[in-house]
C-alpha cells in the first residue's frame, strides 16, 4: 500500500472539447508549484496522482494552483481482492477517531467481481467488526471512507482538502493587470488569474512625484500574485511626463478623467502587444468619481479591447476580505501614495461628457507621449526565485 496524493478538477472535468489542453496546461502549472519537492506525477480525464517522499509540503503548495477542487491525502493498494482490501483498510482507520461512518464505493472497472452496494456493504461489515462504538449513518457520517476501484488499482482515501477552485492558469489566454498600490487592483488580478487568465502587470508611475517605495509595494504585490501565474511580468510605465502635460493643459476637473483615458490607450496597446486579449482593473462601481457609471463609460471609450473588473459590483469589505485571505492587505495599505493620488483634483468631475474630452485631449501632444512612454518601459520579470527582483527591493 502506497501513500499518495489524489487531485480531483471539479468543473473542469464538464469541459469536454479541450480538456485535454486544460489538464496539461493544469499539470504544468503542478509542475510549477512544486519545482522543488521531488515527485512523481500521473493523471487521467478524472483524477491527477502525485508520489513524493515530502506530502505535506506537496499540500500546501497545491492549496494555491487554480484548477484544483479537491485535494486528498489517497492509499494506492496493487491488490484487488476483497481480503487484501479490507485487511489494508483496518490498517488506514487504525488511529482515526470516529462514531459514524459510512463506506462509499465507485467503481470505474465494472468487471469487478462485486458491484458497488456489495463491496460498500462487505467493507462496511468490516469496520464494524474492527472498531468498538461505532454505527453506520448514511445520511451525515463522521467519516466517510471512498474506495474507488480501478482496473488494475484501489485508491482509498478518507480526507478531503479543499482546494482553490477555478480554471488552470493560462488555459483562457492572457491578459494585463493595471496593477496599482491599492487594495482593489490586487484582488481583481487575483480573481482573474482564477477563471485562468495568464496576467502581466502594468504599472505607472510618475517620478519623482511617487517614490521608489510605491513602486516596490506594487513589485511585492506582483509578487504575491505571481505565486497563482506561474510568475509575473511587471511593464513600468514611466506616466510622470503625460500626468504633467495633463495637469498644465486641461481644465483641473477633468484631470482624472483624461488621465484615465491615457492609462487605458497604453495599457490595450500593452495588452495586445503582449498577445493579451483583456485588460483587468480594480474598478469598483461607485468607489471614486472616475468610477461613475458615466466616467467609466467616457473612459472605457478609448478602448476596442474587452475591459474585465472582477471586482465591480463587490463592496469594499468583501474586497477587504478577499485581501486578507491571500495576503494581500498588509502590503496594500502600506502609505506610499501612487500616482494618482498625487494629482487628484479638489472636485473631480461626476459626469463627464465625451466632446469635452476630445477638446482637451487636442491641447496635449498624447500619441507622440505615449509612444514615448512605451518605449522606454522598464520591465520586471517577478517570480519565486527571481534574483533580478530580490535585488530590486
Ligand atoms: P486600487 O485600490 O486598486 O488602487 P482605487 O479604488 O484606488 O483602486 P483608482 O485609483 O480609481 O481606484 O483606480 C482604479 C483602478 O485603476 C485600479 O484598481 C487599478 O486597476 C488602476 N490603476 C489606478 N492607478 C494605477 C497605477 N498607478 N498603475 C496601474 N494601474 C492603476
Ligand atoms: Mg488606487
Amino acid at each position: 500500500m502506497q501513500k499518495l496524493i489524489m487531485i480531483k478538477y471539479g468543473e473542469l472535468s464538464t469541459k469536454k472539447d479541450n480538456i485535454g489542453f486544460f489538464l496539461s496546461t493544469l499539470k504544468k502549472n503542478v509542475e510549477y508549484a512544486l519545482k522543488n519537492i521531488d515527485y512523481e506525477i500521473k493523471y487521467d480525464k478524472n483524477r491527477m496522482f502525485i508520489k513524493s517522499s515530502n506530502l505535506d509540503n506537496v499540500i500546501e503548495k497545491l492549496k494555491k494552483v487554480f484548477g484544483i477542487h479537491e485535494i486528498s491525502v489517497c492509499y494506492q493498494l496493487d491488490n484487488r481482492n476483497l481480503d487484501s482490501i479490507s485487511k489494508d483498510l483496518i490498517k488506514i482507520i487504525e488511529n482515526v477517531e470516529f462514531k459514524t461512518f459510512k463506506v462509499a464505493v465507485k467503481r470505474s472497472d465494472k468487471t469487478y467481481p462485486l458491484d458497488s452496494m456489495e463491496l460498500a456493504k462487505k467493507l462496511g461489515g468490516v469496520v464494524l467488526k474492527n472498531k468498538d462504538n461505532i454505527s453506520v449513518d448514511v445520511h451525515n457520517p463522521e467519516l466517510l471512507i471512498n474506495v474507488e476501484i480501478r482496473t488494475d488499482q484501489v485508491y482509498i482515501y478518507i480526507d478531503n482538502i479543499q482546494g482553490i477552485g477555478g480554471y488552470p492558469v493560462g488555459v483562457l489566454g492572457k491578459g494585463l493587470l493595471m496593477l496599482s498600490g491599492g487594495i482593489d487592483s490586487p484582488v481583481a488580478g487575483y480573481l482573474a488569474i482564477k477563471r485562468g487568465i495568464k496576467l502581466e502587470c502594468v504599472y505607472f508611475e510618475s517620478p519623482p512625484h511617487t517614490s521608489i517605495e510605491a513602486k516596490n509595494k506594487v513589485l511585492e504585490l506582483s509578487k504575491k500574485l505571481a505565486v497563482y501565474n506561474n510568475g509575473m511580468k511587471v511593464h513600468i510605465i514611466n506616466f510622470t511626463k503625460i500626468q504633467e502635460s495633463i495637469y498644465r493643459n486641461i481644465p483641473h476637473d477633468y484631470l482624472i478623467t483624461i488621465m484615465r483615458r491615457m492609462m487605458y490607450r497604453i495599457s490595450a496597446i500593452l495588452s495586445h502587444n503582449n498577445r493579451g486579449h483583456v485588460i483587468v482593473n480594480g474598478e469598483s462601481v461607485g468607489q471614486v468619481a472616475s468610477q461613475t457609471l458615466t466616467s467609466m463609460e467616457v473612459i472605457n471609450e478609448v478602448v476596442k479591447m474587452p475591459v474585465i473588473r472582477p471586482v465591480a459590483c463587490f463592496d469594499k469589505l468583501e474586497i477587504i476580505d478577499i485581501a486578507r485571505r491571500i495576503g494581500t492587505y498588509e502590503t496594500s495599505i502600506l502609505p506610499y501614495e501612487d500616482c494618482c493620488t498625487i494629482f487628484v483634483p479638489a472636485h473631480p468631475v461626476i459626469n463627464p461628457v465625451l466632446s469635452k474630452c476630445y477638446e482637451y485631449e487636442k491641447l496635449i501632444p498624447y500619441e507622440e507621449l505615449i509612444h514615448d512612454a512605451i518605449k522606454n518601459q522598464e520591465v520586471v520579470k517577478v517570480g519565486e526565485d527571481n534574483k533580478e527582483f530580490d535585488e530590486l527591493l
